[in-house]
C-alpha cells in the first residue's frame, strides 16, 4: 500500500520504529496520513448518535491518534538527538501544520459537546478515582486550548498558536546554529595550560570532528564548562564566556532577540484570550504551585540566603586570588576558575583524582542497581534491537517477577547533531487502555539522553560527580516512565504537572551520594579499588562550597522568566537584554556571577511552551524531593523497603492518576516543608536532631 516504512506495520522487536530505513523525507508524509487518520477517528467518535459515556467517548479520546503518536514521538527524538539540515527542514515545515492539527481536535465543537456533557455529569457516572482523573485532565486540555472560546477568538487562538509553534521551532535551531558555529583554537601548548589530559582529549576529538587539526573548545556544553573550570588562560576563558552567554543575539539571521520578543506578544494575547492578564497567571493555574504569590513565597525564601552564601564564596575566592597574587577584579569568567582552586585548596578534591572512579558503565551499573534494590527491576542488554545511533543502548527492563515491563534507550555522548544538556522522552507511554479492549498492555518505550564526552583512547569515559548526579536525574525520569502502572495513555509516567515532574529525578540524585552506593559501584577503573572512604568525606565537605554560586544563577534565571511572562502590556520590552539586567541588579545579582540561562538563548522558555514562567519547577520540586528523601533517612537505610514500596506505589507508579499533593501525602505522610531543601543547599544550619 505504502512504500513509507513509517506507515507500515513496525515489526522489529518491542515494536521499534524501524530506525534504519527512515529517511527525513518520510516525515512529512506520514505525519500529515496520522493527522488524518487521527481526525477520522475522532470525527467517528464525534458523530456518534447515542448520549456520551466515558467508554465511547473519554476512554476512546484516550486511544485515539495511536498513529500520530508513535511517528511525533519517532520524529521529535531524531530532531533532538541525531538531526540534520534535512530532518530541521521537515521540522520547520511540520510546526505550524502539527500546531493547526491539535487547535483542530480541541476546538471541535461536536466532540467538545460530549466531553463537556460527561465532565458536568461527573459526580454521578459511578466513575472509579483514575477515570475521574481523566476526565477532569481531557476536560481542561479541551478548555486550555480554547474550546470554549467563541468561534472569532478560536480563529485568532489557532493562528497564535501555529505562529508560536514556528517561531520556537526558529527559537531553537537558531541556539543549535549558534553552538555549532563558534569555534575557538587552542593552537599551541601555551592555549591548553591547565586543562586535564581528558579535556585536552575531548578538545581534540573537538577539532577532529570539525575535520580540524589541533585542540578547539566549542560550545557545547560538555567542553566549555570544563575549560572555564580549567583554563589558566583568562583571556581564552574570557572570550569563550562572551561567546556562551551572546548565544542568540548575534545580528544576522539567526538573531533570537526578536523571535522573543515575538513569541512574548503572542504569549501574552493568547494569555488574554483566557482572561488572564499575564502568560504567567495563565500557565500557573495548571500547577502545583497554582499562583505567582506562590512562587514567588518560595524564591523569596532562597535569594537573600543564596545571596548571602554567595558572597561568602566571593571572599573565599578573593582569598585564594590574594594567595596566588592576582589581584584582578573577580569576573564572570574567573569564577568556575577560582572555585576550582577553593575546592582543591580547602577541601583537596581534584576532579583529576575523582574521576578514575566513576567509569561511564560503572555508574550506568550503579543506577541499574539502586532500581534493583528498590523497585525490584532488572536490566537485560538487548544490542539486537535496532537503535538511531551506534551510541545507543538498549536494555530490556524486568520487574521482581521477571515479567518485562518496558525497553529503556541510554544515548550517553555529546555529538554534532544532538542539543546540548540532558533528557528523558519516550517512543511510547505504559497503557492499558487499548484497542481491541482486553489486548495486551502497552509497554513503555523511555529513552535517556546525556551529553557526557567520550573517554580518551584506551580508556573509558569517566564522569565528574556532576555527571554522575546528572545520569541518575535523568535515569529518575526513566524510571517514572518505566514503572508508570496506569490505566491510561494521558496519566501515564512523567505527563504530570509540571513542578511535580522533576521530583522523581531529583530523589534519584540523592542515591549517588550514598556512601555504601559510592562503596559498591565507584570503583577505580584501572585497580577496581573502591574510592577511599576519605575522598567520599572530601567530596560530601566540598559538595555545599559553590551552592550559593549554583542557586543564585538559577534563581536569577527562575525570577527573569517569571518576571518576563508576568508583563501584562501586550507589547514586550524592546530590548530584552536591558530588561533582564535592569531587573537583575536591582535584585542585587553580583556582576561575577552571571545567570544559567539569558533570555535570548532560554531553551526552557523559548524553544517549547512547556517550561515558560515555569522555570522555577527545579527548585519547586526539590523542596518535595528534599523533604521526601528524609522518609528513607528515619527509616534508617536508603533502601528501606517500605518507604521504597511507597515511593514506588504513590510517585514513581501513579503517574497523573491522583492529584499531586496526594500523592506526595500518600507517600510521606504528610505535607512537604521547606528546610530540608534549604539544609541541603547550605543554606541555613542543619537542625540539631
Ligand atoms: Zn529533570
Amino acid at each position: 500500500m505504502t512504500t513509507n516504512p513509517l506507515l507500515q506495520t513496525w515489526s522489529a522487536s518491542f515494536g521499534l520504529p524501524p530506525f534504519t530505513d527512515l529517511s527525513p523525507v518520510h516525515f512529512e508524509p506520514a505525519l500529515l496520513e496520522a493527522m488524518a487518520q487521527h481526525r477520522a477517528e475522532l470525527a467517528a467518535l464525534a458523530e456518534q448518535s447515542q448520549a456520551p459515556s466515558f467508554d465511547d467517548t473519554i476512554a476512546a479520546f484516550d486511544r485515539s491518534g495511536a498513529l500520530l503518536d508513535r511517528v511525533a514521538a519517532v520524529f521529535y527524538n531524531l530532531t533532538s538527538s541525531a538531526t540534520s539540515p534535512a530532518l530541521q527542514a521537515v521540522q520547520r515545515v511540520m510546526a505550524a501544520p502539527m500546531a493547526a492539527h491539535s487547535s483542530a481536535v480541541y476546538m471541535d465543537t461536536a466532540l467538545f459537546a460530549r466531553v463537556d456533557a460527561l465532565h458536568r455529569e461527573r459526580g454521578s457516572l459511578g466513575l472509579n478515582t483514575e477515570q475521574q482523573r481523566l476526565l477532569e485532565r481531557i476536560h481542561l486540555d479541551f478548555v486550555r486550548a480554547g474550546a470554549r472560546m467563541a468561534p472569532a477568538q478560536q480563529l485568532r487562538y489557532a493562528q497564535v498558536m501555529e505562529q508560536l509553534a514556528a517561531l520556537t521551532t526558529q527559537f531553537a535551531q537558531n541556539v543549535l546554529h549558534d553552538e555549532a558555529r563558534f569555534v575557538l583554537p587552542l593552537p599551541d601548548e601555551a592555549a591548553l595550560i591547565g586543562l586535564p589530559p581528558s579535556l585536552r582529549a575531548a578538545s581534540a576529538q573537538a577539532a577532529a570532528e570539525r575535520g580540524l587539526s589541533g585542540h578547539i573548545v566549542t560550545l557545547a556544553r560538555s567542553l566549555v564548562v570544563p575549560f572555564l573550570t580549567f583554563s589558566q588562560r583568562r583571556d581564552l576563558r574570557e572570550s569563550a564566556w562572551r561567546a556562551w552567554v551572546g548565544r542568540g543575539e548575534q545580528p544576522g539571521e539567526h538573531d533570537n532577540r526578536e523571535v522573543a520578543r515575538d513569541i512574548l506578544r503572542l504569549r501574552n494575547e493568547q494569555a488574554r484570550l483566557h482572561g488572564h492578564a499575564s502568560f504567567a497567571d495563565h500557565a500557573l493555574t495548571d500547577t502545583m504551585a497554582g499562583t505567582r504569590t506562590a512562587v514567588q513565597g518560595l524564591l523569596d525564601e532562597v535569594w537573600p540566603r543564596a545571596l548571602a552564601a554567595v558572597e561568602r564564596e566571593r571572599q573565599a575566592l578573593q582569598e585564594v586570588m590574594a594567595a596566588h597574587n592576582d589581584s584582578t577584579e573577580l569576573q564572570a569568567w574567573d569564577w568556575r576558575f577560582w572555585a576550582e582552586q577553593v575546592r582543591r585548596e580547602r577541601y583537596a578534591v581534584d576532579d583529576a583524582e575523582v574521576k578514575p572512579y566513576f567509569p561511564l558503565d560503572s555508574v550506568v551499573q550503579a543506577a541499574f542497581d539502586c532500581a534493583g534494590r528498590l523497585f525490584g527491576l532488572s536490566f537485560v542488554s538487548r544490542p539486537d534491537v535496532p537503535v538511531y545511533h551506534p551510541d545507543v543502548c538498549a536494555y530490556e527492563v524486568r520487574d521482581a517477577q521477571d515479567q518485562v515491563v518496558g525497553l529503556f534507550l541510554q544515548d550517553n555522548f555529546a555529538r554534532a547533531g544532538k542539543r546540548s544538556g540532558a533528557w528523558m522522552s519516550a517512543l511510547r507511554w505504559q497503557s492499558r487502555n487499548v484497542a481491541p479492549a482486553g489486548g495486551p498492555p502497552t509497554l513503555p518505550i523511555i529513552l535517556n539522553n546525556n551529553n557526557f564526552a567520550r573517554g580518551m583512547a584506551g580508556e573509558p569515559a569517566l564522569l565528574s560527580m556532576d555527571d554522575a548526579r546528572t545520569l541518575f536525574h535523568e535515569f529518575g525520569h526513566g524510571l517514572h516512565g518505566l514503572l508508570s502502572n496506569v490505566t491510561y495513555k494521558r496519566l501515564s509516567g512523567t505527563q504530570v504537572l509540571r513542578d511535580f515532574v522533576e521530583l522523581p529525578s531529583q530523589i534519584f540524585e540523592h542515591w549517588i551520594t550514598e556512601p555504601e552506593v559510592l562503596q559498591r559501584h565507584a570503583r577505580h577503573w584501572q585497580t577496581g579499588e573502591p574510592i577511599p572512604a576519605e575522598l567520599v568525606a572530601r567530596l560530601q565537605q566540598a559538595q555545599r562550597f559553590n551552592q550559593g554560586y549554583e542557586t543564585v544563577r538559577y534563581t536569577a534565571s527562575a525570577m527573569t522568566d517569571m518576571a518576563v511572562h508576568a508583563l501584562t502590556d501586550a507589547e514586550p520590552p524592546a530590548d530584552l537584554g536591558a530588561f533582564e539586567a535592569d531587573l537583575l541588579a536591582a535584585q542585587g545579582l553580583p556582576a561575577a556571577v552571571g545567570m544559567n540561562h539569558r533570555l535570548v538563548h532560554f531553551q526552557h522558555l523559548f524553544a517549547s511552551s512547556g517550561y515558560a514562567a515555569g522555570y522555577y519547577v527545579y527548585l519547586w520540586a526539590e523542596v518535595l524531593d528534599a523533604d521526601g528523601y528524609g522518609a528513607f533517612t528515619e527509616a534508617g537505610s536508603p533502601f528501606d523497603a517500605a518507604v521504597a514500596q511507597r515511593l514506588q506505589r504513590s510517585i514513581y507508579g501513579s503517574g497523573n492518576s491522583v492529584p499531586p499533593a496526594d500523592a506526595y501525602l500518600a507517600f510521606r505522610g504528610r505535607a512537604a516543608t521547606v528546610q530540608p531543601l534549604l539544609q541541603k543547599r547550605g543554606l541555613v544550619e542543619p537542625a540539631s536532631a
